[in-house]
């Protein structure tokens, strides 16, 4: 067991580093307040100068071939190791930049595990070169955990499916070009077999997208209304009725994207912060219950870093980490709960301070953390569902 990157890992690491210093906005810094684990925070979704900012920044990642590292090199891709991809995605989520999205992070991977040559040859160019973006049609207003139980249908008609239903809690679908949706195709089938992966143009005739506004204040979510919507047959992504199976794979995709550095810059940064900051005339970084709370989350990050590190490398050899991925995302989740209670501790009362105070420390992340990570822990499969995941395929144990 070797512990160290290879000379060539450490090479892309300093490589990446530069970069990011280099081709981020300098006040950067303190215009992302994302914290880690947490959808809400992204205020780059609301904020139309920032979205700017981050379409620039993705331009010059696609460029460098980054935001497709692991892909073949014949659908456009680097061919690098996945360890090296961990690296890439460490490093930008350190700096809270923007990074993969739903389209080169879930749907490109899976297009490229279970989609057919037509569906590479359709989307994986456009992907790559990050010329689409996607939201996720999964959850409907009856159906979260058991995403088996999905109701909006899709009906073959001619060359295309005629698509009827709604969909809710779709992250950035006001913002994406494409639905990257399940949606059932057989509804005699059993449940799980019933069901098929379908892209849908977000500006098809028929397509309602409302708004909801998250805990954060943010408008994130919406909720997606299908009214006689027309899908090309070419759409549908790999097999009819193998869904299901293909969801499992795509929620793997998603649950390794935890941005594993938000949680080291945001610790590096309260650490500083303890160093400086006074209580009763005493430094905060001699208060030993503020020290023992470091410490703690601390050895709870180098875990949460042990677990990542531990993901790539069984994709690099060539190992599908399903239970890893779901102790990640448990882990990660959990953990930016148990940060944001740490960062409100050691803050105190000026802690719930928002950033429009003057009085504000920490540039008010604290609260936003605070209220964005419950989110963490119920999108992507909640806690439960993890721990399930856990119990079964890793322990063993009956379904129920
Ligand atoms: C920030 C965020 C972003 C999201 N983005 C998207 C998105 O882009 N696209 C999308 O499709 N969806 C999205 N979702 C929806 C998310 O996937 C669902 O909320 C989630 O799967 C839970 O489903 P539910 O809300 O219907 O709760 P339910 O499934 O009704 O669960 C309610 C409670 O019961 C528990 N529970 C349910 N089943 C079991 C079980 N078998 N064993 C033990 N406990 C159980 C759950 O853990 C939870 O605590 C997002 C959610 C959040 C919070």
């Amino acid at each position: 067991m070797d512990f160290q990157f290879n000379e060539q890992e450490t090479a892309f690491q300093n490589e990446v580093e530069e970069f990011l210093k280099k081709e981020l906005p300098p006040d950067w810094p303190e215009k992302s307040t994302h914290w880690p684990g947490g959808y809400g925070s992204m205020e780059m979704k609301a904020d139309s100068q920032l979205l700017d900012v981050a379409g620039r920044f993705r331009r010059k990642l696609v460029e460098k071939g980054w935001l497709t590292i692991a892909w073949p090199k014949e659908y456009g891709g680097k061919q690098h190791t996945y360890m090296e991809q961990a690296i890439f995605d460490e490093r930008v989520s350190y700096y809270r930049a923007p990074g993969m999205g739903i389209a080169t992070g879930i749907a490109g991977p899976s297009i490229l595990r279970f989609g057919t040559e037509e569906n590479k040859q359709q989307w994986i160019p456009k992907i790559a070169n990050a010329e689409i973006e996607m939201w996720l049609g999964y959850s409907e207003p009856d159906s979260g955990s058991d995403l088996a139980s999905i109701q909006t249908t899709a009906v073959e008609d001619g060359d295309d499916f005629v698509v009827n239903g709604q969909k809710i809690w779709g992250t950035i679908a006001h913002i994406a070009n494409y639905a990257w949706m399940v949606v059932r195709t057989d509804p005699d089938a059993p449940k799980h077999k019933g069901i098929s992966f379908l892209i849908v143009d977000n500006k098809s005739p028929g397509i309602t997208i409302r708004p909801l506004i998250n805990i954060v204040g943010v408008h994130s979510f919406n909720e997606i209304f299908f009214d006689n919507v027309r899908v090309p047959q070419k759409h549908l992504i790999g097999e009819k009725n193998m869904g299901f199976y293909y969801l499992m794979l795509a929620l793997d995709f998603e649950r390794l994207m935890v941005g594993i550095g938000g949680f080291r810059r945001v610790l590096e940064e309260l650490v500083e912060y303890v160093r400086h900051a006074e209580r009763d005339g005493l430094p905060l970084g001699k208060n030993v219950s503020v020290r023992q709370k470091l410490a703690l989350i601390s050895t709870k990050i180098e875990v949460a870093y042990m677990f990542f590190w531990r993901t790539a490398e069984m994709l690099d050899k060539g190992l599908s980490p399903s239970v890893e991925a779901s102790a990640l995302k448990l882990i990660c989740t959990e953990l930016s709960r148990q940060l944001a209670d740490t960062a409100m501790e050691i803050l105190g009362p000026y802690g719930q301070l928002m950033m429009d105070s003057k009085w504000v420390p920490f540039r008010g992340m604290a609260p936003r953390g605070y209220l964005d990570c419950i989110s963490a822990t119920i999108g992507a499969g909640s806690s439960e569902i993890m721990r399930n995941i856990m119990a079964i395929r890793g322990l063993g144990l009956p379904r129920k």
